[in-house]
């Protein structure tokens, strides 16, 4: 029987083999020595030889709290705050609110957060891993402990601590939560409820309206990729009249709905066109409604508002998306700011979850005020991310911090005993 192959092709497969094996062992041997590395399609710079940095082996997915934080601080007999207003930009990291107030404002700025008269950094990591996600990063705001990516207020040991909207809300405070975004997404989710997994949306959206706060306000989330393929999720949102009603809340869907209503208040926004993270009125019209109506609260309230718009559009590397992002959440700034400043008594926290898409201002025509910028990718980056602080209690967020350390200081100013983050 002949063979398949003559000679010939057979001596060009070997060799092709041999080369093949040639070049991959080149590669290899190379890549280990070279100053970068190419990891899922990106260049990854890598640290000089002898310079590397040991991480704390992570024990259970959590690595261990960073010695100089604040969960043991002594606030002394400083100012403490009736109110706290805590305000994230979703994805909203140093690059974006620079570029923001260049191209809004030109060179010299003028955006709200620049009048902060404390100024902080925050590490943003999750438990087991550098660049975070939404959820681990508020189940760390929200509880003060690190959480693994993707968990909502649930811990790597399957503890759920208390969060401090729940926290708040048992110690006789006013609370609410407002987002362009779902009500179901992970940044409200991590303050108001416990999953093991932000994509849980169905048992999210339930949870949250058994809460019981004085103000919920988000969008139905319907175009989000992931929650259009979770029936039950969708089926709660058709259902969210008659649900909301029963579980007390006056139910509103539109702006024009929002004049005259009462706390408890669950709107549910219908989305902008077809975007999955901008919902409803703009962020100051919420804003402005939400603390009109939590400031009559004799005991105080705490308030925690989202703008997801900046990470969508990092994620697209869409500069113009991130500047009407940080015009729109600045808005919203520049209300709760002055609203609080009348009253002083009320702490205004201004920062980011995460940094989303690493972007840099490179250059741009001074006298216009327009920026030329490079984006480091279209995901989540480790860098830390700004927090601008007002109001009594504020130099407290003075420096380098871990995000831990926001719950942690939050619970301490408003004098909520029961937060197990304050007892390390
Ligand atoms: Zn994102």
């Amino acid at each position: 029987m002949p063979s398949r192959f003559p000679v010939e092709g057979r001596r060009f497969v070997i060799h092709a083999v041999v080369t093949l094996a040639i070049v991959l062992a080149i590669t290899i041997v190379a890549g280990r020595f070279a100053p970068w590395e190419i990891t899922g399609g990106n260049v990854v710079l890598r640290a000089q030889r002898g310079m590397t940095h040991e991480f704390p082996s992570p024990e259970g997915g959590q690595l261990t709290v960073p010695r100089n934080n604040r969960h043991s601080i002594d606030l002394g007999e400083g100012p403490r705050p009736r109110n706290v207003i805590l305000m994230i930009g979703d994805g909203m990291g140093v690059g974006q609110f620079s570029a923001a107030s260049m191209m809004l404002h030109g060179p010299d700025g003028h955006l709200a957060v620049e009048s902060a008269p404390i100024t902080g950094l925050v590490r943003t990591h999750a438990g087991n891993n550098l660049a975070t996600d939404s959820a681990a990063a508020s189940t760390a705001m929200a509880t003060g402990y690190k959480a693994p990516k993707t968990a909502i207020s649930v811990l790597a040991d399957g503890r759920k601590p208390v969060t401090l909207m729940e926290a708040a809300k048992s110690s006789g405070l006013g609370t609410g939560v407002i987002t362009t975004s779902g009500l179901a997404d992970a940044t409200p989710a991590g303050f108001l409820v416990h999953a093991g997994d932000r994509y849980q949306y169905a048992e999210i959206f339930s949870a949250i309206l058994e809460t019981e706060n004085d103000i919920l306000m988000g969008g139905t989330w319907i175009h989000h990729t992931k929650a259009r393929r979770d029936p039950a999720y969708l089926e709660l949102v058709d259902r969210v009249d008659e649900l909301g009603t029963a579980a007390g809340y006056h139910v509103v869907h539109d702006e024009s709905d929002l004049a005259g209503t009462q706390p408890p208040v669950l709107a549910l926004f219908p989305p902008r066109g077809t975007r999955a993270d901008a919902h409803g009125p703009e962020l100051v019209v919420t804003t402005e409604f939400a603390l009109e109506a939590l400031g009559s609260r004799e005991t105080g309230f705490l308030a925690l508002i989202e703008s997801e718009l900046s990470d969508g559009s990092g994620h697209q590397n869409s500069i113009s998306g991130v500047v009407e992002a940080v015009r729109e959440f600045d808005a919203a700034v520049a209300f709760a700011v002055a609203w609080a400043g009348e009253r002083g008594d009320t702490l205004v926290l201004v920062t980011a979850d995460h940094d989303t898409g690493g972007l840099g201002v490179i250059d741009g025509d001074y006298e216009d005020g327009r920026a030329g910028v490079r984006w480091v990718w279209d995901l989540h980056t480790a860098q830390w991310v700004p927090l601008f602080a007002f109001g009594p209690g504020a130099e407290h967020f003075n420096g380098v911090m871990d995000n831990t350390d926001i719950g942690v200081l939050i619970a301490k100013l408003l004098g909520i005993d029961h937060f197990p983050a304050i007892h390390p």
